[in-house]
């Protein structure tokens, strides 16, 4: 990818440019847990975007994407966003950066990637992280990390129509080899833990499904946990979000509330503590534990907080079937990837029902992206 990248930016710019590069993410446990205040637990992958960059001495940013074979040239004031969707999204890490009290200048660029897109794997945050930290480094900015992953966020935020939260972007800033990073979304306080998964590979298994509930629901679930702290406050003040609640304290209030509320935020305690036992657990090297809590938290998603579809269940029934580790829905639900650990001499076993199951039930194959865990935004 280096090579062509670089070889585009001679034939376009008459040199080489300068090699920035950033990365999509897996979260490996940690699910709807953002919102209510608790634990992710996300890693880099190594799969991303990369870029080369050089200064062009104008007012204009010059840009070719290669996996979509165009160019863009835009300006850097707020009325010159580009028409296209891919642009927008350095356009917006410009302006997000300059907002910050940032330099940035005409730039000329030629980027790549292979973060499959829309897959769950965060292509549009290692888009942005590539093009914060690039920009960053080469104006001499000095903004911290957290606020270049906040740069990426508010770029969604503002230039595409995204309100996500902070954690594709955070992940793909602060990736390291060989680590998870569990960050508290309340304080936004996190820790590395070291995954080495010796013996065993993490893939993903992509559905290609998305059913069209997915933001109904969302907005459902949200209300659900909010009503559910909201009761459990009457007797607990500290609670601010669920995420604060002990597991008794729900019980208390059971019968005050819907049993779907109940549910729902059954769910969300015990995923925060789930986190907590992985962690735990991968301290001690000890990936059976982990993978015993990714299925404890695909039964919760599905059952519980009831996000799941017929095609991650059957995924995910299926892993268990084979005797894979570990085995859940990554996202938000209705669609997308199961992640799954799975020792290696079980895997191509595994992953050729997989795809001939499903496609057998379904109609048509699912993907396989195999991932490690990778560094996240830098210069090469
Ligand atoms: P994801 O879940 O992968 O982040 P999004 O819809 O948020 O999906 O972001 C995908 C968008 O990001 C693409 O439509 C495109 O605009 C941009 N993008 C991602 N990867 C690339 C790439 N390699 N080249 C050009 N644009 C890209
Ligand atoms: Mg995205």
């Amino acid at each position: 990818m280096k090579q062509k990248i670089q070889e585009k930016f001679k034939a376009l710019f008459g040199e080489e440019g300068v090699l920035y590069a950033s990365a999509g993410r897996i979260n490996l446990i940690g699910e709807h847990t953002d919102y209510n205040g608790g634990y992710v637990f996300p890693g880099a992958i190594d799969c991303g975007i990369m870029a080369a960059i050089k200064v062009n001495g104008t007012p204009k940013v010059k840009v070719f994407s290669l996996d979509y074979n165009e160019s863009a040239e835009f300006g850097l004031n707020e009325e010159d966003v580009p028409e296209k969707q891919w642009a927008r999204y350095i356009f917006g890490v410009c302006r997000e950066t300059i907002k910050r009290g940032g330099k940035v200048e005409g730039f000329n660029a030629v980027f790549a990637g292979d973060v499959p897109l829309g897959a769950g794997l965060s292509s549009s945050a290692a888009l942005e992280s590539c093009f914060a930290f690039a920009l960053n480094d080469i104006f001499g900015n000095g903004i911290d990390k957290f606020e270049l992953a906040k740069i990426g966020q508010s770029t969604e935020h503002n230039y595409c129509g995204v309100k996500c939260g902070i954690m594709d972007q955070f992940a793909s800033v602060f990736g390291k080899e060989g680590a998870l990073i569990r960050l508290n979304c309340k304080t936004l306080e996190y820790k590395y833990f070291p995954f080495h998964p010796k013996g065993y590979k993490l893939v993903l298994i992509d559905s290609c499904v998305k059913h069209e509930l997915a933001s109904s629901a969302y907005n459902k679930r949200r209300a659900s946990c909010e009503n559910a702290a909201a009761a459990i406050r009457k007797n607990h003040p500290e609670v601010e979000f669920l995420s604060d609640a002990k597991r008794v304290w729900l019980d208390e209030v059971r019968e005050q509330i819907p049993e779907e509320d109940f549910l729902r935020a059954e769910y969300v305690i015990g995923e925060v503590q789930r986190v907590l036992d992985v962690c735990d657990a991968l301290e001690r090297d000890d990936y059976e534990t982990v993978g015993e809590m990714m299925y404890q938290t695909h039964f919760g998603l599905s059952r519980l907080y009831e996000v799941s579809c017929e095609e991650l269940d059957f995924l995910n029934k299926l892993a268990r079937k084979m005797d894979v580790t570990g085995s859940r829905v990554m996202g938000g639900g209705f669609g997308g990837c199961t992640i799954n650990l799975v020792k290696e001499e079980l895997y191509d076993g595994f992953i050729a029902a997989a795809k001939e199951q499903f496609a057998a039930k379904f109609g048509h194959a699912p993907k396989i992206y195999n991932v490690v865990i990778s560094d996240g935004a830098r210069k090469l």
